[in-house]
């Protein structure tokens, strides 16, 4: 029996995330024709996809209409990843944030629908706000401020949940949609504001450490490889897809605390500087995810050291300058 190439669409696909799944359904044997509108993403990200025979790479905004060589090509399965997902990063243009998530997910559903293609959501812990629940799962309907400066991003995400449930429940699409809790690794963008990157780069380039508040706030941390394995293991499953899934690893750590392994990893005693904790920031996040274990037999191998050195090893490499040894050795290479 002969099997058709699997022709995947990524929006999104140039950033943090994106990249990582377009190389890992490169390495599966997909084509992947990979969107993006390089808006928070890193062209270097394409880096090393560009090349490759299955690869191809469109620059374009889901907010636009998409551009006919997309919609004119077959695609089995469509992911969408597009959308700023650090804090900073949606907030400075919130219209274009709740635009891409509700405009771009529709636009991508309607391609979904007419090619019969799979559809999968990338959503986000944000759905449940600063939860009163803890740890989250995916029943709990969420405490989302819907007047504050993360509206766009949260409210804007949950808009697109409604729209793919509505497409799945009128069996216009087959849908997916994937909560993803807070994720780090390589080719995250060293400027994106996100708390893992900022304490990386600051302790490797001597500047003053930011904690924001008192470093009480929880966050669980997943490693990218673990996570993009859940993206791939959800499109792949063939569960009904009216409910949606967690994706996170559950070790659940202070910001403080998380400073400490940065300090562990890096030996680095820059100074902190406090400063105020953001409007509506969550106070705990943690996911439950039983769901994700049972349905997709799916969970997190990679732990918190480990994926904290890899991605310090990293940041040492890309804030060095060209030609030159990393800014500063990472104690656990
Ligand atoms: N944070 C911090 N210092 C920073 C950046 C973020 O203390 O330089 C805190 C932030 O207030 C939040 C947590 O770290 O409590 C995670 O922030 P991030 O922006 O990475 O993601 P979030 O989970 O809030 O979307």
């Amino acid at each position: 029996m002969t099997h058709r190439t699997i022709r995947s669409l990524v929006a999104g696909g140039a950033g943090f995330i994106g990249s990582h799944l377009c190389r890992a359904l490169l390495d599966r044997g997909e084509q992947v024709v990979c969107l993006d509108n390089l808006q928070t993403a890193r062209p270097s990200n394409l880096r090393d996809l560009q090349g490759h025979p299955n690869f191809s790479f469109v620059e374009a905004d889901v907010i636009d209409p998409l551009p006919d060589h997309v919609t004119g090509q077959r695609f089995d399965r469509i992911y969408n990843l597009a959308c700023a997902a650090s804090p900073p990063q949606y907030q400075a243009d919130p219209e274009h944030t709740m635009l891409t998530s509700v405009v771009g997910t529709d636009r991508l559903l309607r391609l979904a629908e007419t090619q019969g293609a799979r559809f999968l959501l990338t959503s986000t812990s944000e759905v449940y706000g600063d939860p009163e629940h803890h740890p989250q799962r995916e029943d709990y309907r969420g405490s989302v401020n819907c007047t504050g400066p993360r509206a766009c991003y949260d409210e804007g995400k949950r808009a697109a949940e409604a729209l793919s449930f509505d497409f799945a429940r009128l069996r216009r699409a087959e849908v997916r949609v994937a909560r993803i809790f807070n994720t780090y690794g390589p080719n995250m963008n060293p400027d994106d504001g996100r708390v893992v990157s900022n304490l990386i780069c600051q302790a490797l380039s001597g500047e003053p450490i930011t904690i924001y508040g008192d470093g009480s706030q929880t966050r669980s941390f997943c490693y990218v490889s673990d996570l993009v394995a859940g993206l791939i293991a959800l499109m792949d499953s063939e569960i009904d897809g009216l409910e949606p899934i967690n994706l996170g690893n559950p070790n659940e750590l202070t910001i403080s605390e998380l400073l400490d392994q940065v300090r562990a990893i890096t030996g680095a005693q820059a100074p902190v500087t406090r400063l105020p904790l953001p409007i509506d920031d969550p106070r705990r996040r943690r996911p439950d995810i039983g769901r994700a274990q049972a349905v997709l037999g799916w969970q997190p191998r990679v732990g918190l050291a480990e994926g904290l050195s890899r991605t310090c090893a990293w940041f040492a490499d890309e804030l060095a300058a060209p030609g030159e040894p990393a800014v500063l050795s990472c104690a656990a290479e």
